[in-house]
C-alpha cells in the first residue's frame, strides 16, 4: 500500500473519530444522556489513537516512548477519575487544560527545531502557526495552573492585585508579540521562540492571578477554549486534520460556556477578567430598618407536610453543608405524601458550571425533576411553597427591580412569585455579590436559620413525625 493510500485510510477514521466527538457533545446537553455522550467521544478518542498508530511516519521513530507515554497517561487519568471529589472537577478540568496547552507548545517547539535541523526553508503559514501555537499554549499552560491553584486553595483564592499589573500586563503582551513577529520573520533563530515562551508563561500567570474565588469558573472555560484553539494551531503545525477539528470543537464549545455563564451573571468577560465584581461602582440598596421573619423547624416542616405543589431552589450554601443527599430524603417524603416537588436549577447557582447538576446527580434526584430557569419560573405562580437552600443572588429581586443594583439584569429564580417562601441560610449575610436580598424582607418569606444539612435533617424529622401520627 502506497503511504498516500494509508494517509487516506487513517483521514477516513479521522472523520469517523469526529462525528463521534459531535455526537458526544451532543449527547452532553442533558444529565440523562451524559454518560453515553461521554463514552461516544472516548470511543472516537480511542479510533483517533489507533488510526494514528499506523501513520508511516511513526513507524521510522518507533513506538517505544509512545506505549510508555500511553501508560503513564491512562495511570494518571484513572487515578484522577478515582480519586477526584464531584466538588474538585474545575481544578481537575482546570490541570487537563494546562497539560494540553502544554502539549501544543511542546509539540510547536519541536516542530520547530526539527524542520530547522532538517534544513527546510520555514514558510510563513507554518511560521504563525508554530508562534500562536506557543503562544497560546503556553498562556493556557500557567493560566490554567494559577486557576487550579486558587479552586483548590493552595493559591490565595481573592484577586490578587500587583501594583500597576496593567501596565505590567501590557509590557509583557507587547514583547510577547514582538517575539512572535520576529519569529515569524526569521524562524531559524529559535533563541526567539524560548524568550516568546518565557513571555507567554508569564502573561498566564498575569492574566489568572487578578481574578477572585467565584469568577475563576468564567477563566477556566475561558482557558478551555484556549486549549481548544492552541491544538487547532498544533494541527496546522502537523497537517493533522483530526488536531484541527478536536482544537476547534473544544475551541467553541469552551467559548459558548463562557458566553452562557457570563451572560448568566449578566456580566461580560472582560468585566470577569479586568474588574472584580462590583466595581461598577453602582450604588448598593441596604436593608436596614427592614424585618424580616425566622421561623423554626416544627412549624417548616408542617408547612411542607401539607404542601400540595414545592419547588427546591439550591444554591452554593447546599455545596458547602453538602446537604445534597438530606434534600433528596425530604423531596421523596413529600412526594410520598403526594406533594408534586420540582427543582429549579440557576445556570451560575454555586461556583461552577454545573455546580448544582452534579450535587443532586450524586444524591441521584431524578432528572425529569430538575428545571432550569426558564422552565421552573414558569411555574412559580403555581406554586405553593419554595424552599431555598443556600441560595442567595440567584434569587434576588433587586437583578429585576433596582437599576442601580449591580446584579440587576441578571435573569433569576422568581420565587417572590410562590404563595411562600422558606429561606434555608445559617445567618442574614450576604451572598458571593455582597450585597442584601430583599426577598428575605417580604411577607412571604420565613427564614429557617442553621447549617442546610442539620436544618434538613431536622425537617425530614418533622414530616416522619406528623406521617407517623396520621
Ligand atoms: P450565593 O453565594 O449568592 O449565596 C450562597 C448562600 O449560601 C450564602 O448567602 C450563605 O449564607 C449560604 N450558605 C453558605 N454556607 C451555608 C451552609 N452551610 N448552610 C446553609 N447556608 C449556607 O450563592 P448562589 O448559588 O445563590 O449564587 C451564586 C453566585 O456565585 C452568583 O453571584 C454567581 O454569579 C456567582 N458565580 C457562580 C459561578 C458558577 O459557575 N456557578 C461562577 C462565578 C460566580 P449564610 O452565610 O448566611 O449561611
Amino acid at each position: 500500500m502506497s503511504d498516500a493510500d494509508v494517509i487516506n485510510i487513517i483521514n477516513a477514521f479521522y472523520v469517523l473519530s469526529a462525528a463521534l466527538f459531535i455526537l458526544g457533545i451532543q449527547g452532553l446537553r442533558k444529565p440523562s444522556t451524559a454518560r453515553r455522550g461521554n463514552l461516544t467521544a472516548a470511543a472516537g478518542m480511542l479510533i483517533a489513537v489507533v488510526a494514528t498508530f499506523f501513520d508511516r511516519e511513526i513507524e521510522a521513530i518507533g513506538y517505544v516512548w509512545i506505549v510508555i507515554g500511553i501508560l503513564a497517561g491512562a495511570a494518571l487519568g484513572t487515578w484522577f477519575a478515582q480519586t477526584v471529589p464531584m466538588t474538585g472537577m474545575p481544578q481537575m478540568v482546570a490541570v487537563f487544560n494546562a497539560l494540553g496547552g502544554a502539549a501544543s507548545a511542546l509539540v510547536a517547539g519541536a516542530e520547530l527545531i526539527r524542520l530547522n535541523d532538517e534544513g527546510f526553508d520555514i514558510d510563513v503559514q507554518t511560521a504563525i502557526t508554530i508562534a500562536l501555537s506557543c503562544v497560546i499554549g503556553a498562556v493556557t499552560l500557567t493560566g490554567s495552573f494559577v486557576a487550579a491553584g486558587k479552586l483548590q486553595g493552595t493559591i490565595n483564592q481573592n484577586p490578587i492585585l500587583i501594583p500597576a499589573r496593567n501596565a505590567i500586563s501590557a509590557i509583557v503582551a507587547a514583547i510577547t508579540v514582538g517575539l512572535l513577529v520576529y519569529l515569524v520573520v526569521d524562524p531559524s533563530q529559535e533563541w526567539t521562540f524560548l524568550a516568546m515562551l518565557v513571555a507567554a508563561l508569564l502573561a498566564g500567570i498575569l492574566v489568572s492571578i487578578p481574578i477572585g474565588g467565584a469568577d475563576m469558573p468564567v477563566l477556566v472555560t475561558l482557558l478551555n477554549s484556549y486549549s481548544g484553539l492552541a491544538a487547532a494551531a498544533a494541527g496546522f503545525v502537523l497537517g493533522n486534520n483530526l488536531l484541527i477539528v478536536t482544537g476547534a470543537l473544544v475551541g467553541a464549545s469552551g467559548l459558548i460556556l463562557t458566553n452562557i455563564m457570563t451572560r448568566a451573571m449578566n456580566r461580560s468577560a472582560a468585566n470577569v477578567i479586568f474588574a472584580g465584581f462590583g466595581e461598577s461602582g453602582a450604588s448598593v440598596k441596604s436593608a436596614e430598618g427592614l424585618t424580616y421573619r425566622s421561623m423554626n423547624a416544627e412549624d417548616a416542616g408542617t408547612l411542607l407536610a401539607y404542601a400540595r405543589s414545592c419547588v427546591f431552589v439550591t444554591g452554593y450554601g447546599l455545596a458547602v453543608a453538602q446537604a445534597q443527599h438530606e434534600i433528596r430524603s425530604l423531596a421523596d417524603l413529600m412526594q410520598e405524601r403526594g406533594c408534586d416537588v420540582k427543582y429549579g436549577i440557576h445556570p451560575v447557582a454555586g461556583r461552577m458550571p454545573g455546580h448544582m447538576n452534579v450535587l443532586l446527580a450524586e444524591a441521584d434526584v431524578p432528572y425529569d425533576q430538575l428545571y432550569d430557569l426558564e422552565a421552573i419560573n414558569r411555574e412559580l405562580d403555581q406554586t405553593e411553597v419554595v424552599v431555598v437552600v443556600g441560595a442567595n443572588d440567584v434569587v434576588n429581586p433587586a437583578a429585576k427591580t433596582d437599576p442601580s443594583s449591580p446584579i440587576y439584569g441578571m435573569p433569576i429564580l422568581e420565587v417572590d412569585r410562590a404563595q411562600s417562601v422558606i429561606v434555608m441560610k445559617r445567618s442574614m449575610a450576604s451572598g458571593f455579590s455582597g450585597i442584601d436580598n430583599e426577598l428575605f424582607y417580604m411577607p412571604q418569606t420565613s427564614m429557617l436559620f442553621g447549617n442546610a444539612k442539620v436544618s434538613l435533617k431536622d425537617l425530614v424529622t418533622e414530616v416522619e413525625e406528623i406521617s407517623k401520627s396520621e
